[in-house]
């Protein structure tokens, strides 16, 4: 059976998981309240709904509780990413992943129960370095 997600935020760091999801042969479900940037996915998911996120009512007659996990994708408006988090983790998703914008915005994703925050700039940041330390570069 196809792995399901739902995926919330269609910005730069949403479109990139979903493309990526496709591309893996997940079953996707996405929600953006901007249209065209839903339109956009459509080749690449198999539903998507032009929505507000923080509408709990929108969120259950979408079925995101039939879905095992969600990536929260919105940045910049901190309450709505909140909002949603807690919203899908009653609903009964079981893995809510959630993008942080800062280490504020990680504590409280952290204390309303999102499963895993990212902050992809600065995990991204880390992870290059450790790269970057552990090239062999020989300085004579
Ligand atoms: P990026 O991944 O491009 O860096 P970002 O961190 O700047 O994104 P935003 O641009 O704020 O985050 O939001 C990402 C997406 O989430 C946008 O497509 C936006 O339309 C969508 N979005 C924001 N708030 C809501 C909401 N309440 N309901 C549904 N979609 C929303």
């Amino acid at each position: 059976m196809k792995k399901q997600c739902v995926v919330i935020g269609l910005g730069r760091f949403g479109t990139s998981v979903c493309l990526e999801l496709s591309r893996l042969g997940h079953d996707l479900l996405v929600i953006d309240h901007k249209e065209e940037r839903v339109n956009a996915m459509r080749e690449y998911a198999a539903h998507g709904a032009t929505a507000n996120a923080t509408d709990e009512n929108a969120l259950r007659s979408l079925g995101v509780r039939n879905f095992e996990q969600a990536v929260v994708a919105i940045g910049d408006d901190i309450h709505a990413s909140v909002l949603c988090t807690l919203l899908l983790k009653e609903i009964g998703v079981e893995r809510v992943w959630v993008k942080a914008r800062d280490p504020q915005h990680r504590r409280i994703l952290e204390r309303i129960g999102a499963d895993r925050v990212i902050q992809p700039e600065y995990d991204m940041g880390i992870r290059i370095a450790q790269n970057l330390d552990s090239e062999k570069i020989i300085d004579y």
